[in-house]
Order: structure tokens, then sequence, then C-alpha cells
């Protein structure tokens, strides 16, 4: 297979028609009001996209509830499901570099992590699920001699997945694989800033054979994620995004049907590098990479990188120079590694901060915005802070690291543990109590140890600890947001 060159990836581009529309009960449709989804990189509409309100809501809704309880999805085998689901990864496959093409255009993001890690991922996600759903079963459990007792798994009904624009794709398919291979009727609201993937794998669910009415798609911003956070008929709000925004879907789920809320939110993770790391080269470049990847919009971003005093002017140096591969530049380069900030307001706000930086801490590299004409770019930038400045403190969502220098483990855990958030940590070390001390003090969902976001594997659950959310992404462990718990008790005889 031939890689694309960057003309190749222009060239299609240029030839890319967008779809626009919502996709409800199989079909596509369109609304009167539309937004437009601009191209951070040239600052370009690309498209102008279906707000949906509270007609398409309901119209939606209705469509996945008349699905759900006809037994249409849910009550085929799971084999069968999982027959359907791989087709669909099949196409995902198939139609890798429309997929990429389009989340680069929507998102900034470089071209080559679009294809090798978004559009695969996402794939590999649903793969994931459906070879599972066939292979997990109930419980029978211990009863009296003239009972049965069993416990089963059903699934909840309706599904809301509404998604952030860092990772479009990969952030849906962690909520749709597992509700729809669970045998869920799927609801799913896209970002308003990055709706196009999610927009296109609707014809693609559908093409697989997943029937009518069991997937559906609903761009539109706030309002129609608060819409469907308030809906009577939605039995479950799977949502990923800001931890302000997770509070309010909590408010509005408790204000109308209880209905079940799994909230996937921010963080501002730590990622310690102790006097006897390993190789201080390695860990800088995963710092970087951890920082830095996807120009920093990520929600498990090693943010705050604490540094024992030992080894921080070693460690410092490898950083500014792991940094440097993170030039920024065109995301249809297939060479770039860093490419443009998603909008506008994500890039006022993350020079908001680096301006709070430059007034509380110190600035060590970058801090340059690199508004070209065009797009809207911003150095990897670093700088040394205190525990309670702004920048060691706040969600950035930007290519801004914050550096910390300790003294000994302890104080570094206290430090680490001083947080609202709870997403992910790691750790180096050489010494293997140091790690597992470290692991189990650190108040975080995921702990790394000689490694910063290692691998894409399902098998392990993601998810926050405190104010970083509830539940958990990926692994079996996923299924559980997605059905419900059932007790069956058979009198056998007297
Ligand atoms: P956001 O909270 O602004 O928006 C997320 C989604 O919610 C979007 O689809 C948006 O339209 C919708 N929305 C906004 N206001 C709403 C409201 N009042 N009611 C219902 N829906 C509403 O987040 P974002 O800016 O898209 O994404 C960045 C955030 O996502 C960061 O905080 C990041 O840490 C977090 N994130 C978390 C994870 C995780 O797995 N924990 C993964 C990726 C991103």
């Amino acid at each position: 297979m031939r890689l694309l060159t960057y003309s190749d990836w222009q060239a299609l581009a240029a030839a890319q028609v967008f779809e626009g529309r919502a996709y409800i009960n199989g079909g596509y449709l369109g609304t009167a009001a539309t937004f437009p989804t601009v191209n951070p990189a040239n600052r370009q509409t690309l498209a102008r996209i279906a707000a949906c309100g509270a007609a398409e809501v309901d119209a939606a809704v209705a469509a996945a509830r008349t699905a759900f309880d006809d037994g249409r999805w849910a009550d085929r085998s799971p084999l069968e499901r999982k027959q359907v689901l791989l087709r669909f990864v099949g196409l995902l496959r198939a139609n890798a570099d429309e997929l990429a093409l389009l989340e680069t255009l929507d998102t900034g993001k470089p071209i080559s992590d679009a294809l090798g890690v978004d559009v695969a991922g996402a794939a590999y996600c649903v793969q994931w699920f459906a070879e599972a759903i066939d292979k997990v079963g109930g419980e029978v459990v211990p009863v009296a001699g003239n009972l049965l007792g069993m416990v089963t798994r059903e699934p909840l009904g309706v599904v809301a997945a509404v998604v952030p624009w860092n990772f479009p794709l990969l952030m849906a398919s962690w909520k749709f694989a597992p509700a729809l291979a669970a045998g869920n009727s799927v609801i799913l609201k896209p970002s308003e800033k990055s709706p196009l993937t999610a927009i296109r794998i609707a014809a693609l669910a559908s093409e697989a054979g997943i029937p009518a009415g069991v997937f559906n798609v609903l761009p539109g911003g706030s309002e129609t994620g608060r819409l469907l956070a308030l809906h009577m008929d939605v039995d479950c709000i799977s949502f990923t995004g800001s931890t302000a925004v997770g509070r309010q879907i909590m408010q509005c789920a408790a204000q109308s049907n209880l209905k079940r809320t799994w909230l996937e939110l921010g963080g501002k993770s730590p990622n310690i590098v102790l006097a006897d790391c390993p190789d201080v080269h390695a860990a800088a470049r995963a710092a970087a990479d951890g920082v830095f990847y996807n120009q920093g919009e990520m929600c498990s971003a090693g943010s705050r990188v604490l540094v024992q005093r030992e080894v921080y002017p070693a460690f410092l140096a490898a950083l500014i120079e792991a940094g440097h591969r993170y030039v920024p530049g065109d995301p249809l380069d297939p060479e770039t590694r860093m490419g443009a900030i998603v909008d506008q307001t994500q890039y006022d706000k993350v020079l908001g901060y680096i301006d709070a930086g430059r007034k509380e801490s110190t600035l060590l590299a970058g801090g340059e915005a690199k508004l070209t004409e065009t797009g809207l770019y911003i150095e990897p930038t670093l700088f040394e802070v205190a525990p309670h400045h702004r920048l060691a403190r706040e969600e950035i969502f930007g290519p801004v690291c914050a550096l910390i220098v300790f003294d000994t483990l302890d104080e570094a855990l206290s430090i680490a543990n001083d947080s609202d958030y709870g997403l992910a940590a790691a750790v180096w070390t050489r010494d293997l109590a140091t790690a597992h001390l470290a692991a189990r003090k650190l108040r975080a969902g995921t702990v790394w140890v000689n490694c910063y976001e290692e691998g894409g594997d399902q098998n392990l659950p993601f998810g926050g600890f405190k104010q970083s959310g509830n539940g958990r992404d990926k692994s079996l462990h996923a299924l559980d947001k997605y059905t419900e718990l059932k007790s069956t008790l058979i009198k056998l005889r007297d």
C-alpha cells in the first residue's frame, strides 16, 4: 500500500465533498438552522452543518426508542451484532483516508496522527467490543436448593453520547462501540468544532447493516447536548468533555429522569521524574510527547512535569531538545508532528495562559504564537512554575508544560495529588518498590511507570478519580456503563 504524500492529501482535501446533515432514523436530514465548521489551518469554512434543535432531538430519540423497543438490534444474538459491527470495522478501515482527512481538516491535527491513531484506534475499539460481546455472559448464583438465582445484563435503551473535539472519532467510538455491542440504540452528538467524521460514519454504520434508528448523529452545540441531557426518554448520557459542562450534564440528569450519567472530564496530570529514573533522555522524550502530542489538546496530557532537583538540569536540556520535534506545521503534511489549535477560542485561551505564565512563572522555552496569515499555531512552550501558580493548577488544553522542581518523593506525591483532577499520572524510577508505592499513592485513574500514554490497549479501563469524572471507557468494565444488572429468582419447588 502506497503512503499518501503531502500533495496527495492536498489534492484529496481540494476534492473532498462534505456531508453536513444530521442522521436520523436511517437517513440524512437537513435543518433550517446551520453553523459553519472551519479548518483551523487556514480558517476557511469547510461546510455548513445542521444545528439540531428540539425537533431533531425529539425525532432522533423517538427513532432510537422505537428501534430499541421493537428489538431490531437489541434482540439479535450477540453473534449477529458482532458480525454487523465487524462489517462496520471493515468499512471504517476501507474509508480510513477519507475519515483521517475529515478529522485533520476539522481539528487541525496532523494527518499522520489522524490516520495512525484516531481512525486506527476507533476501528480497533469497535473491533474489540464486537469481538467481546459474544464472550461475556451472566451468573448463576448460589441460592437455596429449591431456587434458581441468575444475574444477567440488559441494554439500557437509548444512549446519548456527547463528545469533545480533541479526538472526535476516537472518543465517540469509546462510547458508541460498547453501547452498540451491548444492544442499545445510540444518539451521537459530536462537538460543534469537529462534526464531520461522526456525520460520515453514520452512513458507514448503515451500510454495515446497523438498522435504522439504532445509530443516529445529531450535530449541534451546547443546546443540542443540553436537550439530550434533559430528555425524559434518554436512558443514559455518556459524556466526554470539560468538568464545567460535566457538572451541568449531571444537573440536567437530576432535573429530568435520573438518566445514567457517565462523565469523562478534564485533567492536570502529573508526570514525576525521580533522580533514579532509568533514562533521562527517554523520560524527557516521553514527557514532551505526553504534553505536546495533539497540540497538547489531551485530557490526559502530562501537563505538570515534576522533576527531582538532582536531575533537573539534565532533564530540562533533554526536554527542550525533545520539544524541537514539535515544530508547528501544515497538518496535511505527513511529516508534521504538531498541527493547528482547533479554533480561535481555544487559541486565545491558550495564549491567555501563556500571558499569565509570563507574569507569574518563568518562561523557559517557546511561548510564541504563530498566527500565520492562514492558521492558528502555537509553539511548544515550557514554564518553570510553583505548585500554586495558575499554570500548575488549571487545565490549559494546549502545548504548555508546567515544570515543578521537588526534593523528596513525599513532596512530589503531595504536589501531584493536590489537584481537583485525578485522570492520569506517571512516575519514572528504577526502583521497583518506589514504583509500586508511588503508583498506590497517586490518586488517578491511570498510573504509568517509566512511560507516558503507552499503548492504545483496549484492555485497560480509562477514566478519572475526583473531578476528572466517573465510570470508565474501554475494557469490559465499559460494558457495565451501558447495561443494567438484573436479578432473576425462580422458585423451582416449595
Ligand atoms: P466541552 O465540555 O466544552 O464540550 C464537550 C461536548 O459537550 C461538546 O459536544 C459540546 O457541544 C457539548 N456541550 C457543551 N455545553 C454543553 C451543555 N451545557 N450541555 C450539554 N452538552 C454541552 O469540552 P471540549 O472543549 O469539547 O473538550 C475539551 C475537554 O474535554 C477538556 O476538559 C478535556 O480534558 C476533556 N476530555 C476528557 C477526556 C476523558 O476521557 N476524560 C477525553 C477527551 C477530552
